[in-house]
């Protein structure tokens, strides 16, 4: 997804400004990239829609950085879809019991992520109960104890002839006694959603009560993984979701989907096989990561020193030209904006019918004459400045003094730039606002 955006976005730098044209096709092709990463379909509509809403109209066609603008709604719409705000387990008041139920399908990552929570509960003062209701494989009950023994916190099991709401109860019971103030219920998952395994989950529920039905999906099953989220939660019910294997080649489609999608939050993402690889779900730096955030805001931060005219002062400046009211202070800040843009030559040369001939153009791209020019005009008064017909000889030789050159070279300087205030008049359209055209960006 992230080499994808960048593309899409490094045609914005390119572009310099955007039109309702260019958010539409920008548009498109972050629609492919998510489409592209796995995100639900529905998802991907709604996102778009949202942001089109947002970028298209007075704010981008007004801001000054209308690349940087999209990038930010783009993200913004992108947190905004995956929940805003980080959500934390929510434990009961006081000294109850907290009973959290894990769910989800075989092979999901609930017994390791039973684990690792354990261990984050720890760190938080919680005194957690992990106990296993996994009685379908043989092998769960003793991976969920040999979890629990590296975690240091210990595992309630009844052995695989129990039902696993028995277990649940039994569980809080042997909690009550020993002053666990947490309960995890490492459940039994299947290949696929079944029947029978939402009413095993059901039963649990109805045996006890669960304050916090916790659901892990495999960030890798991409879409699958959302569906799964919609079916758990639908019948189930579910508090939150943790999206395991974010480690893997996950190209970051569900965490985009999950919430939008059945309206839970996501709590934690697993980032590896280790009880200590889990980490809580940042929903500003999931689209950052998706999106590849950092390098294209710096790519964009970098199009804008290049473009680093203010629109109104350009435009304010192209009227006055075309009134011919082109002044000194106007030459300064264009020679200003000229270096920005890196290069008067090609900027010049783009000039219908200049042709370099009446012009010494060598000279004016000439950083040192350039700097002379400066100084001239820095050796003008205000007034001068505004109203070059003011130069009257002695004028002109306090100048040259001042800038510490001849008085023929202000003479030559002052009759240029009389030349190129005709010639700007001549050609209105020349830094009319026009940035895309001629090389400006
Ligand atoms: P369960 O059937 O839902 O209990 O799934 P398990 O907890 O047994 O995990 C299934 C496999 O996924 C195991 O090999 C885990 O080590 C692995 N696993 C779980 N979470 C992660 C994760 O965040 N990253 C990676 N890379 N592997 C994980
Ligand atoms: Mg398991």
């Amino acid at each position: 997804l992230t080499d994808k955006l960048q593309n899409v976005f490094k045609n914005l730098r390119s572009k310099g400004r955007l039109t309702e044209d260019d958010v539409k096709a920008a548009l498109k092709e972050v629609k492919l990239a998510l489409l592209e990463a796995d995100v639900n379909f529905k998802v991907v509509k709604q996102f778009i829609k949202a942001v089109e809403e947002r970028a298209i109209g007075a704010d981008v066609m007004n801001g000054l950085n209308p690349g940087q603008m999209v990038i930010k709604i783009v993200n913004e719409e992108m947190v905004a879809l995956m929940g805003s705000e980080t959500t934390e387990i929510a434990f009961q008041p006081g000294k109850a019991i907290t009973v959290i139920m894990m769910c989800g399908l075989q092979g999901a990552g609930k017994t390791t992520t039973t684990a690792k929570i354990a261990g984050k509960l720890k760190l938080k003062g919680k005194t957690p109960l992990l106990a296993a209701c996994d009685v379908y494989r043989p092998a769960a009950i003793k991976q969920l104890q040999i979890n629990g023994e590296k975690q240091k916190v210990e595992v309630f099991s009844m052995g695989e002839n129990q039902k696993p709401a028995n277990i649940a109860k039994a569980a809080i019971e042997h909690a009550k006694k020993n002053g666990n103030n947490v309960v995890i219920l490492d459940t039994a998952g299947r290949l696929h959603v079944d029947e029978e395994m939402m009413e095993e989950l059901q039963e649990i529920k109805k045996a006890v009560e669960v304050h916090q039905t916790l659901l892990v999906v495999d960030a890798m099953t991409g879409q699958d993984a959302v569906t799964v989220a919609k079916a758990f939660n639908d019948q189930i019910g579910i508090d939150g979701v943790i999206l395991s294997k974010m480690d893997g080649d996950t190209r970051g489609g569900a965490a985009l989907s999950v919430k939008a999608v059945t309206g839970k939050p996501i709590l934690y993402v697993g980032m590896g096989e280790k009880l200590s690889d889990l980490e809580q779900f940042y929903p500003d730096r999931m689209a950052s990561r998706i999106l590849g955030m950092g390098d294209v805001l710096s790519l964009i931060e970098k199009a804008q020193e290049n473009i680093s005219i203010d629109e109104n002062k350009e435009k304010e400046m192209a009227s006055r030209m075309k009134k011919g009211k082109f002044d000194f202070d106007d030459y300064l800040e264009s020679m200003k904006q000229m270096r920005n843009m890196g290069g008067l030559a090609s900027i010049l040369k783009m000039l219908p019918g200049t042709g370099g001939k009446g012009m010494d153009l060598e000279s004016m791209i000439d950083e040192k004459q350039l700097a002379r020019t400066e100084a001239i005009i820095f050796s003008m008064t205000p007034a001068e400045r505004k109203n070059p017909k003011l130069l009257n000889p002695s004028r002109k030789h306090r100048i040259a003094r001042g800038a510490g050159v001849d008085i023929a070279v202000v003479n030559r300087f002052i009759k240029q730039f009389e030349q190129s205030q005709k010639m700007m008049k001549q050609m209105p359209g020349l830094m009319g606002g026009k940035r895309g055209r001629g090389g400006f960006g």
